[in-house]
């Protein structure tokens, strides 16, 4: 091998082509502006567009960026581990790939990197071009899970940052498969900074993020770091079991020693058993987002496949990874 390569840089890619080119050219600007030697890894997430083809064609041209090919769709989350996995810097800068987070703070990363800082995040200030509910949700969501978990995760934090060598190589004993990667560094410790930036509109295309992969994403990064939805679950379950208690001591007394006429009353079973199927409902519920959960860990199966690899010294595609 060559010179040992400082920075790499990945970037998931999931039907980018509106972006693409654009990102590479950016990134490639400021990559080049620096002194120290980079990769650039873009990771196709099972793209349905053009990406792929055009991500082929940029790496037959510039062997500086390397292509880690998904066998099919596998998720932001698992694309960034991917591209965490098989990068050889010794700082790794994670980025997406609309131009959302802007090349032009790696630079700054960098440098707070070589003041001995071990994770630099991008802390977002403002979020343009973004729906009024997206930042609403966003802003809701990284709140709640802060009251949720004991791990100290920084709010309003994307994937944006830059990790050391050190902190990749910890990243990589954990093998848990519903990944909330921002969590699981904070929860690594190490020494951290975060530098503010404000988040621009996408370059181009449309979010990856329907509502259904938000509500996944935050159920995963809740039951990743809490157990008190559990604990609530069966907080409610002991204080609705204390008050029909209570209730049934009225409706035996009722019964037996008043003189009070005792009603039909469909009305208030209706409204009771309602009320605690509902709850019950909801209970098994959130059991059984954990219970899905136990079950994908315990199948053990490869977080992701890989269908090709190029500018790699090796091919990784059916390597068979730790994990
Ligand atoms: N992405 C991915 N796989 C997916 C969904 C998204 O690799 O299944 C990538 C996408 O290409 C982008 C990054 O993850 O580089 C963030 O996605 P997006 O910008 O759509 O999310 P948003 O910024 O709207 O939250
Ligand atoms: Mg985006």
């Amino acid at each position: 091998m060559h010179d040992k390569i400082i920075c790499s840089v990945v970037v998931p890619l999931y039907n980018e082509e509106e972006v693409l080119l654009e990102t590479y050219k950016r990134l490639k600007k400021v990559m080049d502006s620096l002194k120290d030697s980079y990769e650039i890894i873009f990771v196709n997430d099972g793209s349905r567009d053009k990406t792929a083809p055009m991500a082929y064609e940029i790496c037959a041209n510039d062997k500086k960026i390397k292509l880690i090919d998904f066998a099919r769709n596998f998720g932001h989350q698992t694309a960034i581990t991917a591209g965490m996995d098989y990068s050889e810097g010794q700082a790794i800068v994670v980025i997406d790939a609309d131009l959302q987070d802007p090349p032009e703070l790696i630079p700054k990363m960098l440098k707070k990197w070589k003041e001995g800082y071990d994770v630099v995040y991008g802390k977002r200030l403002a979020r343009k071009g973004e729906t009024f509910f997206k930042k609403f949700t966003a802003k809701l969501f990284y709140r709640f899970l802060r009251r949720m978990t004991e791990v100290e995760i920084p709010v309003d934090t994307g994937d944006f940052r830059l990790i050391d060598r050190k902190v990749a190589e910890a990243l990589k004993l954990v093998n848990e498969r519903s990944r909330y990667i921002r969590g699981i560094i904070s929860w690594l410790g190490f020494k951290q900074i975060g530098i503010e930036f404000n988040r621009d509109k996408r370059f181009a295309g449309e979010t990856k993020y329907p509502l259904k992969k938000m509500f996944k994403f935050a159920f995963d990064a809740i039951t990743s770091f809490s157990y008190k939805p559990l604990k609530l679950a069966s907080y409610t379950g002991f204080l609705l079991s204390f008050c029909s208690f209570i209730y049934l001591l009225v409706v035996l007394y009722t019964k037996l020693f008043s003189s009070e006429i005792t009603q039909p009353g469909w009305a208030s079973t209706l409204a009771v058993n309602l009320f605690f199927n509902g709850i019950t409902l909801m209970i098994l519920g959130i059991i059984g987002e954990y219970i899905g959960r136990i079950y994908d860990e315990a199948k053990g199966r490869p977080l992701y496949i890989i269908r090709q690899t190029k500018n790699f010294s090796e091919d990784k595609s059916n390597k068979i990874t730790m994990r």
